[in-house]
């Protein structure tokens, strides 16, 4: 990944998807918003404590870096589960003076529609961009324990393949920030479900002075594969966000109370 910065706010993109002129795509840090501590500073999480005024100016400051209509933005109310949004019309016109989630109770959308612009907002969780050049095609992915779990990425692949024509060996993907296997421990309940789905050596699990620790960035980088991506094609984004919580909103090492930071995605109209 490599970090950019528009009118005074960082980006992280991903260098793959960098490349691809039809598509637009950036991750917000903690950087650059106006909320005060614990949301400090560029909180865009809609269901946190944070008042509606700093979340809504923080999207405000965040449409006008990346130069896109706040009115044009599809997101989903997250629920950790393993549905997908194919996302066909343009979204109903919003109060410009509010934000708010357009769907509820997806945890990835896909579209083909130039102009419309796709978030995911995460504080620990994986957000997974999806494109494929040819079919121009686009999706973002929330994949948590439970997400992973559930195997969301990959329903994600097979359903840009079968709405929207792509395909799976052309698809290039990007797995961004999220709590990495040195600080995301997990308990014997969470374990055992992995050690259920995913057996033997690549259940992404590993043992450190009587702890499991799990890797999230690995088991979606083997979904994918597992999905017909081709390995070349997926870039893992190095950061842990619980390491870096300076950088990234981190619910594990802020003990919830704090912000989201955010996937956005979109196709040039
Ligand atoms: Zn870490």
């Amino acid at each position: 990944m490599q970090k950019k910065t528009n009118n005074d706010i960082p980006f992280l993109v991903f260098n793959n998807l960098s490349q691809h002129p039809g598509l637009f795509h950036a991750i917000t840090t903690r950087a650059g918003g106006i909320s005060p501590a614990p949301f400090d500073s560029l909180n865009l999480g809609l269901n946190t404590e944070d008042t509606p005024e700093n979340i809504l100016r923080n999207h405000q400051m965040v449409s006008g870096a990346l130069a896109f209509n706040l009115q044009s933005l599809v997101s989903t109310k997250q629920v950790h589960g393993s549905r997908c949004l194919n996302v066909t019309g343009s979204p109903s016109p919003a109060d410009p003076g509010s934000v708010t989630y357009t769907h509820e109770g997806y945890d990835a959308l896909i579209t083909d529609r130039p102009g419309i612009v796709l978030t995911i907002r995460v504080a620990d969780c994986v957000p997974i961009l999806l494109y494929d050049p040819e079919a121009k095609v686009v999706a973002v992915v929330h994949a948590g324990w439970k997400g992973t779990l559930v195997g969301i990425a990959g329903i994600a692949v097979g359903q840009m393949c079968r709405a929207f024509g792509a395909q799976e060996a052309r698809i290039r993907a990007g797995i961004g920030p999220s709590i990495g296997p040195c600080c995301f421990e997990v308990g014997s309940e969470v374990a055992e479900l992995f050690h259920q789905a995913f057996t033997g050596s690549t259940n992404y699990m590993t043992r450190r002075a009587g702890s499991t620790y799990l890797d999230l960035k690995q088991a979606n980088h083997a979904q994918l594969v597992g999905s017909g991506l081709v390995p070349q094609h997926i870039e893992t984004g190095d950061f842990c966000t619980a390491c870096r919580s300076d950088v990234f909103f981190s619910h594990r090492r802020e003990q919830g109370k704090t912000g989201r930071f955010a996937l956005f995605a979109g196709l040039g109209s």
